[in-house]
């Protein structure tokens, strides 16, 4: 007899919720075990009939940030440091709480609370998954009219909101551009930031994938660029009709707009999180914008099968029910077999061997649980 799982209906949505806490915050948890280091434990205070949310379990953040464990501690510690709200940071901390099993039709589906914050990898990483798929058919559509560009500032000893302030308007300004502007009426802009060898100065691009005219003149570009800047005239243009190269182009395009370099320097990092607050990211612009906006999917129905939890310890327990989800999860989700394991007599695999790789300050994985 399956032990009765968690009912759907008492647990809320559990993709989209926002939490009401505004609670002041201590220092960061550090006494946590080492394989539960992806876990950020904020302590909460009033009472727990106002969280709109459980707190986030030491498993569903192993599954959810073990890929990034250290470069979203620092990412806490900037955002403590640079006097984020209580709110946005127990938002951030219990991201990925409340892992539900769905089901749509045989299909398993897992669900989660998300924070959407900016800094948070997984929720980018979401929303850039679903912009590039969107992107390979646009390219696809596009055939040779397709261009990979990226737009630099030269360096400067300013602060990087200034930079960014300069970078966007003068991404704008190229886009009305009386000879250049045809050039730039369908595409996809990407921000990064990065740090010169020295890690003093920044060093901000947009990489741009755009749809235009053939034959873009790279060198009337150029100049377009360094009379709308006054001082920059660096930008590189790459044509590729294969769509193979392609996909590894808008995988290097579509890169973190924050580099490694910068995760690890604390003054950086807390000029990031502060230059980055209420901007975009990325963005479509011109005809793709439009059509990002009118081709959004309709969420899919799912069916509530039970919270993780519950259903993990009921086939740890030996419930047949519960194990046969579990080793469904398993298969479909490796990184379940490490944070939420079977004894090794129920398990069909073992856990792997090496620990998730840390990707520490943003390394090239996409780092996506699902
Ligand atoms: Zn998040």
């Amino acid at each position: 007899m399956r032990p009765p799982l968690a009912s759907w209906q008492t647990r809320g949505t559990t993709s989209d919720v926002t939490p009401s806490l505004d609670s002041p915050l201590g220092p960061l948890e550090t006494t946590v075990p080492d394989r539960h280091a992806a876990h950020l434990r904020q302590p909460r205070y009033g009472s727990p009939d106002f969280d709109d949310h459980q707190p986030i379990e030491p498993a569903e953040s192993v599954f959810r940030h073990s890929g990034w464990k250290t470069k979203r501690r620092r990412i806490v510690e900037a955002l403590q440091r640079t006097g984020a709200s209580g709110r946005r940071i127990l938002n951030f901390c219990d991201c990925g709480s409340d892992l539900w099993v769905k089901a749509d039709g045989d299909d398993l589906a897992l669900t989660c609370n998300r924070c959407h914050d900016r800094m948070c990898d997984p929720c980018q990483n979401e929303r850039r998954t679903a912009i590039i798929e969107k992107i390979m058919l646009r390219l696809l559509d596009a055939g040779d009219r397709a261009r990979f560009c990226t737009f630099t500032l030269k360096h400067q000893d300013a602060p990087l909101a200034v930079q960014i302030d300069r970078l966007y308007s003068s991404f704008k300004q190229l886009r009305q551009h009386p000879e250049m502007g045809k050039y730039f009426k369908a595409g996809v802009w990407f921000f990064e930031a990065k740090l010169d060898k020295a890690g003093r100065l920044w060093h901000p691009h947009l990489h741009v994938i755009q749809v235009g005219p053939d034959r873009m003149p790279q060198a009337a570009l150029s100049v377009a660029w360094k009379q709308i800047t006054g001082d920059s005239f660096i930008v590189h243009v790459t044509a590729i009709t294969d769509h193979r190269q392609q996909v590894q182009y808008v995988t290097k395009y579509t890169t973190k707009p924050l580099s490694a370099d910068v995760v690890r320097v604390p003054a950086k990092l807390d000029e990031f999180v502060t230059a980055i607050a209420g901007r975009r990211l990325f963005q479509c612009f011109g005809e793709w914008s439009k059509a990002h906006a009118a081709d959004d999917a309709t969420p899919r129905k799912l069916r509530a099968v039970g919270a993780l939890c519950t259903i993990h310890s009921a086939a740890c327990s030996g419930d047949i029910d519960s194990l046969v989800i579990m080793h469904q999860l398993h298969a479909r989700w490796p990184r379940l077999r490490r944070s939420h394991p079977l004894p090794p007599e129920l398990s069909a695999n073992p856990p792997p061997d090496d620990p998730q790789p840390d990707i520490d300050a943003g390394g090239g994985s996409w780092g996506n649980p699902w």
